[in-house]
């Protein structure tokens, strides 16, 4: 737990509200986020750039709720996005246009059409074809798209590989070594502005010196381009920076950034950053009950009323969330696997945890507030969960519980 998930006589609470009277307000399951908590984290990355050009563009796919992309908003940061509804999430949440980026391999016309007439800082261009199709779009309306070219490094950013994406065989970015002919394409094109360089090497990074080595690549295409005359002024280091689930050690903001300004120091670049998980991860919970307890001779079952559908990460990557009693009990801890409802043997949200529960309890999924709501389906005609959202002694409902009648309104029987 952290400062803002804290047990307080003896009740889990965040920040001033205890997270029994969510669930009594809210119902389960509920994802709960701390203003506070998302605040202090894009203060780590706004304290170490205090007094650099840079940027911090919030990655929005990891956390989409509109209020949460307020808070960032309202502190300054920008948006990386990957679609067309990101950008209206963003632009409805209140961002600057010009400090939104735009990634993604897969950008329709259309997605590049809105963007080029939001007036986005920069698309951040992830193949030649990609750049052909901006170049016209932009033609056809008149403008000139800023671009960036997502140079894949070819560095192991040493994590998960569904989740690593600076190595060659990732389907992400342009090889380092054709990069050079392609911005050269890119300066040639009418209706496109080469303006910067970007990567993005992987997530959940532990280990920040892959960072440094894409940057030393990076950097030594810039020099190369202008000395060929094609002139960069922003770099885009994406983002990455892992976060503690478990027991890992957490690179500090600092550790990250530090041998990255260093090597920055005194050339005209202006720095984008593009965190995800590090802003978010750690400031949200999935709060659920305990419904159903079966124990059995070789395993016992506690069946929450969250499932895989709810927060997919278990399920999809095997990984680990702590979970706790919201209001701990000081019986005696049996061993449980924590389930959810749904008719998948992978539905599961922790294995062989240790805990004192009883039918009823809530229990906190710890460090969910990234890639959480935003992985969640409606597998199994499972409606998505509230979103709620703590300040100081407030909890405001920033996305209400989705309905069945919701669900099936979008369907229709064949006439
Ligand atoms: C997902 C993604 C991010 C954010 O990654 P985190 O690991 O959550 O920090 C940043 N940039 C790009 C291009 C991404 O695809």
């Amino acid at each position: 737990m952290n400062a803002f998930f804290h047990l307080d006589k003896g009740h889990l609470h965040v920040e001033s509200v205890p997270l029994r009277d969510i669930a009594e307000r809210f119902k389960t399951p509920c994802y709960v986020y701390s203003r506070a908590a998302l605040e202090a984290s894009l203060d780590e990355f706004l304290n170490e750039l205090a007094g650099v050009n840079a940027l911090v563009c919030y990655a929005v796919k990891a956390n989409s709720n509109i209020a949460v992309l307020n808070v960032f908003a309202r502190r300054g940061a920008g948006f990386d996005i990957v679609s067309g509804g990101e950008l209206k999430r963003a632009l409805a949440a209140g961002a600057d246009p010009k400090k939104i980026v735009f990634s993604g391999v897969g950008k329709s016309t259309e997605e590049m059409a809105f963007a080029l007439k939001t007036g986005i800082l920069c698309f951040n261009v992830e193949s030649a074809p990609e750049l052909e199709r901006l170049n016209d779009v932009a033609g056809s309306l008149g403008l000139k798209a800023p671009i960036s070219l997502r140079v894949n490094p070819n560095v192991d950013a040493k994590t998960h590989p569904y989740i690593s994406t600076g190595l060659k065989e990732n389907k992400f970015g342009v090889a380092y070594e054709e990069a050079f002919g392609i911005y050269q394409r890119a300066a040639a094109l009418p209706n496109i502005e080469v303006t910067g360089i970007d990567c993005h090497i992987g997530s959940q990074l532990l280990d920040p010196s892959p960072f440094a080595e894409a940057l030393d690549k990076l950097l030594s295409l810039i020099d190369q381009l202008a000395a060929n005359g094609i002139t960069l002024h922003h770099i885009d280091l994406g983002g990455g920076l892992g976060i503690r689930y478990q027991d890992e050690d957490e690179p500090t903001v600092g550790s990250y950034l530090q041998p990255l300004l260093q090597r920055l120091a005194g050339r005209p670049l202006k720095i984008i950053l593009e965190p995800g998980r590090r802003l978010v991860g750690n400031a949200g919970a999935l709060l659920t009950k305990a419904d159903f307890l079966k124990p059995g001779e070789v395993k016992n079952f506690a069946i929450v009323d969250a499932a895989m559908n709810d927060l997919a990460r278990p399920a999809l990557y095997d990984a680990w969330h702590d979970i706790v009693p919201v209001v701990p009990r000081d019986t005696a801890p049996s061993i449980w696997e924590i389930v959810g409802p749904i008719c998948e043997s992978g539905d599961f949200l922790g294995h062989n945890r240790p805990l004192a529960i009883e039918p009823g309890d809530l229990l906190a999924i710890m460090s969910a507030g990234a890639y959480g709501m935003a992985m969640s389906s409606n597998y199994n005609t499972r409606p998505r969960a509230a979103e709620v959202m703590v300040d100081g002694d407030q909890a405001h409902l920033v996305r209400r519980r989705e309905t069945v009648e919701e669900l099936l309104a979008l369907e229709s029987l064949l006439p």
